[in-house]
């Protein structure tokens, strides 16, 4: 019956961290034992004064709907958040609650996006940018980046890419997969040559702005030359453990979150209530209170880093935020393993998941068909495990 589905379903592509994810699970269910290091998704549980709030909420008998961009108390403790941790000023109607960061982002294409508009994504990506953008007429263009220059575009390689038909740029830092953090410096490179393009605007993804070994994040919506052009997209699920809790956030000029707002009025009616509450108070509190979860984080990049440098063919940057490595393993393509031949990112994916059962996901998702990305957010001992099973089954 798939002839009766809009083409436009039918031109979207599968989020391949979530499908990675499913086949990991289902060979799992018939007793394969994979270890799974393919979605972005933190093993912690959720902090308990995160879940105390929670429970209070259903007690006070928070049921209704909620206002569609948010409670107020929620936005004001997104507006201290961004004054807090983002030299970011904004009023209440500039803030607006999703289901998710991935429901801000389809949110601000939906608004944004006019058939054929161009959005400049520096490759790597994050795997849904490209589908979202698509799915709304948009055409992507990509910047392809060095993994010697840490896999971030440079102001020249930005210049270089703007066409008159470019609408906007959407970037995540720290960086899905490849985990590089944009310094100070490099923002204000890139903030240069948006300066002289006042029609573009910026999506900048800081959903993974506390997990940065580096400790200092910059926003680059807290310049004030294009202040007026960013839309600053953020959440809970990586930082605070909370990705089933669904809850994300954008701030951004009022006329584009009035315009969200619009839409979610229209698909959604809102967030979830109770999750609203706990948020409250997961962004009230001191970033320090969930460090512990970022030290582990660092401990283990650090452990995948050193352990992958004696795979062969395996080439790593370092990178300085989130929970990934994205290593280059084109060194492998048009070689035969086993009596498998590896051609493509993919197919070493695959490959890594039928011999090694470790599931991780091809660069092809993120626009980069030399790399796979491998999550660290799992246990050292399944680290240490996994990073052994591979070095085996490529030897
Ligand atoms: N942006 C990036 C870069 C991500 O890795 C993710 C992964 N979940 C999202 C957005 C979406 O997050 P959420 O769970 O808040 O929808
Ligand atoms: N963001 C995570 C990832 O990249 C979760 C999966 C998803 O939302 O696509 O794996």
């Amino acid at each position: 019956m798939n002839e009766f589905l809009s083409s436009r379903v039918k031109n979207l592509a599968t989020s391949q961290t979530l499908a990675m994810a499913a086949k990991a699970k289902e060979l799992r269910s018939k007793g394969v034992d994979i270890i799974g290091l393919s979605l972005g998704e933190p093993d912690f549980n959720t902090p308990d004064f995160i879940k105390s709030a929670a429970v209070k909420a259903i007690e006070e008998n928070y049921n209704s709907y909620t206002p569609v961009d948010g409670y107020d108390a929620l936005k004001d403790s997104i507006i201290h958040k961004f004054k807090r941790d983002n030299n970011l000023n904004f009023k209440k109607s500039q803030i607006v609650v999703s289901t998710g960061a991935k429901q801000s982002l389809y949110n601000i294409a939906s608004v944004l996006i006019e058939k054929n508009d161009e959005v400049i994504l520096p490759c790597p990506y994050w795997v849904s940018y490209s589908d979202i953008i698509k799915l709304k007429g948009g055409v992507p263009v990509e910047i392809k980046t060095d993994i010697k220059n840490d896999f971030k575009m440079t102001a020249a390689e930005l210049e270089s890419s703007i066409t008159p038909n470019t609408k906007m740029i959407w970037f995540s830092s720290p960086c899905n997969p490849s985990g590089s953090v944009y310094n100070m410096d490099e923002l204000k490179s890139l903030v240069k040559v948006l300066e002289k393009h006042e029609k573009i605007f910026v999506v900048s993804d800081e959903i993974y702005e506390h997990i940065n070994y580096l400790g200092k994040h910059f926003s680059i919506g807290s310049f004030d030359e294009i202040r007026d052009r960013v839309i600053t997209v953020n959440g809970v699920s990586k930082a605070f453990a909370m990705t089933g809790w669904r809850i994300g956030y954008l701030g951004g000029p009022e006329w584009i979150a009035r315009a969200c707002n619009k839409i979610q009025g229209q698909v959604t009616s809102g967030a979830n209530c109770i999750a609203q509450r706990a948020v409250i108070t997961a962004l009230n509190e001191d970033p320090k209170k969930i460090k512990y979860m970022v030290d582990e984080f660092k401990s283990r990049r650090d452990l995948i880093l050193r352990l992958l440098s004696n795979v062969k063919g395996f080439v790593c940057n370092k990178p300085d935020g989130a929970f990934y490595v994205f290593p280059d393993i084109s060194f492998y393509f048009n070689k035969t393993i086993d009596g498998i031949a590896i051609n493509n990112a993919s197919e070493m994916s695959m490959f890594l998941l039928e011999k090694a059962q470790v599931a991780t996901v091809t660069g092809n998702a993120f626009g980069n068909p030399n790399c796979i990305r491998i999550s660290y957010a799992a246990s050292k001992d399944k680290i240490i495990e996994a990073i052994e099973r591979i070095k085996k089954c490529l030897s």
